[in-house]
Parts: C-alpha cells; sequence; structure tokens
C-alpha cells in the first residue's frame, strides 16, 4: 500500500484500549476517561479482522497500544490472534510496565516480540507527581520483568519536559549501561489541551547532546530515533523528535483507535470508521486513510498544537 507521496506504508499502529490504570498529566485528564459502551468499541473479532485486512495491503509490523494494553482483559488473546496472521512479521507492544510482572512471560508466548516501556523519571516523587496515581518502584519492576522474560532490546521512552525530567538526562540515559536497553528520549508533543505545561517544557532533543557530549553515533537506523551510544553503554540512546526535526518523510504507518478509526496521521482529525464493517468495508477504509495521509503535519509548538481532535489515550501513543 503506497500513499500519495510515495511512501510505503507497513506499519500498523492499533490501540486496544482508551483506559489506563494511570493518569499521565501530558496523555490524559485527571478525572481519566469516561468509560465508553463496548457496542462503540471494537470488538476482539473485528481488531483481528482490521489487522488481517491491514496485512493483506502489506502491513508488516504492528504495535499494540493504548491508552494501557495491559489493563485489557483479552490481551493475551489479541496478541495470539495477531501473530498468526500470515504477512504480520512483528508484533511490538507499548506499554507503562506496571502489569509486566504478572503478564511478560505469557506475552512472550503469545508472540510479542518487543517491548517499549514509557519511564519519564527515576524520582519516585516525580513518576508519583506525573502519572498522578502511579508508583516508581512498580515501573522499575516491570522493566525487570520485561527482562527476565527474555524480551531482546526493549527499549525504555522518556518524555522529555523542560524544567521537569530535562535534570535527569544524565541518570535516565545510563540505565543503558546498567541493562541491556534502548533509551529513547521524545519531545513532548503539543496535544489540543493546552492546561498542563506551559511553553517551557517543549524543549528539543538537541538537549541530550548537550548534556552527554560523550555520546558516539550510530550508523544503525531504527525507523524515526537518531541513535547513540554511552561509551559503557549495553544499548542505545535514541532521540526521537517529532518537533525540531520531524519524521513525515519517512512515515510508514497507519493507526487504529480502539473505538475503530484509522487514523491517516497522528495529528490530523481525519479519522475512516471501520467498526461494524466486513473485510471489504475495512479494506476500502484502510486505502482511502492511506490516500489520505498528508505529506507532513504543520510545524508543532506551543502556539500550533496538534490538529487530532482526541487525548493521546484517545489515540493510541
Ligand atoms: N500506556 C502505554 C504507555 O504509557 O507506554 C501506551 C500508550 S501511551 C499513550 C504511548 C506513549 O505515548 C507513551 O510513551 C507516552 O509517554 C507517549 N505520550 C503520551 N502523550 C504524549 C505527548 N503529549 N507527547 C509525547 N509523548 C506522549
Ligand atoms: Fe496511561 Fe500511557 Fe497515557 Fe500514561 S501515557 S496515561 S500510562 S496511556
Amino acid at each position: 500500500m503506497k500513499d500519495g507521496f510515495g511512501r510505503e506504508i507497513t506499519y500498523l499502529r492499533m490501540s486496544v484500549t482508551e483506559l489506563c490504570n494511570l493518569r499521565c498529566r501530558y496523555c490524559m485528564p485527571a478525572e481519566g476517561v469516561c468509560k465508553r459502551h463496548h457496542d462503540e468499541m471494537l470488538t476482539q473479532e473485528e481488531m483481528l479482522r482490521a489487522v488481517r485486512v491491514a496485512a493483506e495491503l502489506g502491513i508488516r509490523k504492528l504495535r499494540i497500544t493504548g491508552g494501557e494494553p495491559l489493563v485489557k482483559k483479552n490481551i493475551l488473546a489479541i496478541c495470539e490472534g495477531a501473530a498468526a496472521i500470515p504477512g504480520i512479521g512483528e508484533i511490538c507492544l507499548t506499554t507503562n510496565g506496571l502489569l509486566l510482572p504478572g503478564l511478560a512471560k505469557p506475552l512472550r508466548a503469545a508472540g510479542v516480540s518487543r517491548l517499549n516501556i514509557s519511564l519519564d523519571t527515576l524520582d519516585a516523587r516525580k513518576y508519583a507527581w506525573m502519572t498522578r496515581i502511579g508508583a516508581l518502584d512498580d515501573a522499575l519492576k516491570g522493566v525487570e520483568a520485561a527482562l527476565e522474560a527474555g524480551f531482546e532490546r526493549v527499549k525504555l521512552n522518556a518524555v522529555l519536559i523542560g524544567g521537569w525530567n530535562d535534570d535527569e538526562i544524565r541518570p535516565l540515559a545510563a540505565l543503558s549501561a546498567r541493562w541491556p536497553v534502548d533509551v529513547r528520549f521524545i519531545e513532548l508533543m503539543p496535544m489540543a489541551d493546552k492546561s498542563a505545561f506551559g511553553p517551557e517544557a517543549y524543549i528539543p532533543c538537541g538537549r541530550v547532546l548537550e548534556v552527554l557530549p560523550e555520546l558516539l553515533p550510530v550508523a544503525e537506523s531504527d525507523g524515526v530515533a537518531r541513535l547513540y551510544r554511552l561509551p559503557d553503554g549495553q544499548g542505545r540512546i535514541g532521540l526521537i523528535s517529532p518537533l525540531s526535526a520531524h519524521f513525515c518523510g519517512r512515515c510508514n504507518r497507519l493507526r487504529l483507535t480502539a473505538d475503530g478509526r484509522v487514523k491517516p496521521c497522528l495529528h490530523s482529525p481525519r479519522e475512516y470508521p471501520v467498526k461494524g464493517l466486513d473485510s471489504e468495508g475495512m479494506r476500502r477504509q484502510f486505502l482511502a486513510a492511506c490516500a489520505a495521509k498528508p505529506e507532513r503535519h504543520p510545524l508543532l509548538s506551543y502556539e500550533c498544537r496538534s490538529g487530532a481532535n482526541r487525548s493521546m489515550n484517545r489515540i493510541g501513543g
């Protein structure tokens, strides 16, 4: 499946729920999200139908996300079902890690090949503040469970927030020396709600290179991340810069929300519903979303905010 700008679309990010066991300030409101009637959300059967259709159209990599995918009761059955679909070569999952102590091994057995775990701070008080209800220790136990379960190249994702965790760039990066993990710094994206952070929070990933001049560039490519390594690093350091150096030219992805909308671009309000459709109907919507992929999204900033009409937990980050 090629879009109108010649980009081959091979990557689907599928959100399996809008719900979460945390309430991160940059992602969702304090009160969480209203639980919606299950008739509005994709069923397991519809999710797997959509993945099958997407695979027939050339999708090879599937990322399962949310909300928090591990709060979904049938998450293992969804992963197993997706892993059995011909053409899907790789299933990755993004999680806050809290439920990994019980689920890391079963996820691996269900066909998940890679895990990304979100970890923005190593300070327990800051973690509790940012997530509103979470405990840092639980997230760290989740990372350890992922490593014990034998997942290779676990990635730890830290959203870089000026005035909040930019003083932790060095200790966060040092996790790539302590554990065989990649640590990736991601620029904070200005979603529609302006209330959580002021302009000073939006700092470029270049700050990481200023703080860590010893970083060595790594030639390999990892999709959207620029890669480096600490001299004593087991894993790599990735910089993901959706604001300061956006990567739309290499974008190869579509998104599917938990309520069944195919989104051509994270920052576009356009959505193509597939809820209730048969395979042929879904195929048409995937192709329409692919054709509607914009060449690039506008340059985002505190003032020029994302055009997505949803908070991140309702899109699937
Ligand atoms: N609950 C899972 C987790 O936290 O990893 C998966 C869903 S979460 C929406 C996916 C990723 O989006 C997380 O790494 C989170 O930090 C990131 N994210 C959420 N809001 C963001 C924002 N405004 N800017 C940058 N990243 C954001
Ligand atoms: Fe939940 Fe992930 Fe959003 Fe945090 S970033 S509130 S863990 S969905």
